[in-house]
């Protein structure tokens, strides 16, 4: 199966908090851009700003708000008024994010009660805050779509997090392409063939778990099958592909050539592993070494790896991790 089959030229959608790309939306009328998505991944993606506070009406400037436990419940209080903006940021985010469904990501805006996806803060009822919240709408968001690969743009200056986010906005793009046209468990197995590699890099567990589903895929309905597929494979995706996982993964390949090599080659392509290994190379070295021979002695299987190229290698995400 060649990779050009998962192809899919259509525009990335990618949701995010407004004021990120540099809207001054925010309660004192700033903003907070984020240079990396601004100036280098809006090459790749279409974003769809969102500001909740705005779109529900709440005005720039506006009086902050903020999460605050009352009577056990988490509320969405005005600092100063204690106005109550929780069940009308509650009723619009869930109608909101239904019209958000074609997305294939999204980057929150981190510590916001509205946008943030994790640890934002919760007074108590004396006043003590506790980082156990998540913003309403981020909140919403996730409770409507568990697949959708979400982070925020703080986490987004670790490299790894930053590579893994960016392979699955692209894997569940190519995901929904699968569902979307022309599904067959025919296509399906193809898919999962081609993303051997990827998914053993972050989860052998979850790829042979994947591998028994697609296996009984003609005993199941097809709604069914989607939803635990989909479920399933953007859960691996979400485990962190460790080093010694790749380390597994890059000698399975060479595995597929290492006949076919002259012994320099050989010693060659076994010292760039081991300097990945021990940390002394980035990822992207083993890697283009094995695009290399995978291209010269035509081995079509590996052609066939999402593994090897899962976004665009401009991005330069596999040279920091
Ligand atoms: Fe708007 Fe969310 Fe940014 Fe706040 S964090 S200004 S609600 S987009």
């Amino acid at each position: 199966m060649k990779p050009e089959l998962w192809r899919d030229d259509s525009p990335l959608r990618v949701g995010i908090s407004t004021c990120l790309l540099g809207e001054k939306v925010r309660w004192d009328g700033g903003h907070k851009r984020d240079r990396f998505l601004t100036d280098m991944l809006s090459r790749y993606v279409e974003w769809v700003p969102v500001c909740p506070e705005v779109e529900l009406g709440m005005g720039i400037p506006r009086e902050p708000v903020h999460l605050a436990r009352r009577d056990g419940a988490v509320r969405m209080l005005g600092t100063k008024s204690g106005e109550d903006w929780t069940r009308r940021m509650e009723a619009w985010s869930a109608r909101r994010v239904r019209e958000l469904e074609s997305l294939c990501g999204y980057v929150l805006k981190k510590d916001s009660p509205s946008c943030g996806m994790e640890r934002v803060k919760v007074r108590s009822e004396k006043g003590m805050p506790k980082k156990e919240g998540r913003g309403l709408f981020a909140g919403a968001l996730q409770d409507h779509a568990p697949a959708l690969p979400v982070e925020e743009e703080g986490r987004l200056n670790d490299p790894a997090l930053r590579e893994n986010f960016i392979e699955r906005i692209f894997a569940y793009r190519r995901l929904r392409s699968l569902f979307e046209e022309r599904f067959s468990r025919g296509r399906l197995v193809a898919f999962h063939t081609a993303h051997k590699l990827q998914l053993m890099a972050h989860s052998p567990k979850a790829y042979g778990s994947l591998g028994r589903l697609v296996a009984s895929a003609k005993g199941i309905a097809p709604s069914e099958l989607r939803a635990r597929y989909q479920g399933e494979f953007m859960a691996a995706l979400r485990c962190s592909a460790t080093r010694r996982r790749h380390v597994n993964v890059l000698q399975h390949c060479v595995g597929h050539f290492r006949k076919r090599l002259e012994p320099e080659a050989r010693a060659e392509i076994g010292a760039l592993i081991e300097d990945y290994r021990t940390g002394l190379v980035p990822l992207i070295v083993p890697i283009t070494m094995i695009r290399h021979y995978v291209r010269r002695l035509g081995v079509d299987y590996l052609a066939g790896q999402v593994y090897l190229e899962p976004h665009p290698k401009e991005l330069m995400l596999r040279n920091h991790v």
